[in-house]
């Protein structure tokens, strides 16, 4: 499920310097060989910490809209 959102990548000298050298989340430092992910709800980098934590909110919601879903 987890795929649908973001894009696990090792990050790369390339990632770093052409597109973040933070997780646009935390703001903590990647470093080349680090795992990120790719939001690809909203196009930026965030780091695995965040990913876990921005997929437990989705799943939440999803749950949330089939629920209400049940009773529409
Ligand atoms: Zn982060």
């Amino acid at each position: 499920m987890s795929g649908q959102y973001f894009l696990e990548q090792v990050a790369t000298v390339k990632i770093l310097t052409q597109v973040t050298k933070v997780c646009t989340e935390c703001y903590s430092d990647i470093n080349v060989g680090d795992k990120i992910y790719y939001d690809m709800q909203n196009y930026r980098y965030i780091c695995s910490n965040c990913s876990e934590g921005i997929f437990k909110e989705i799943e939440k919601k999803i749950e949330t809209i089939e629920e209400g879903s049940l009773f529409a």
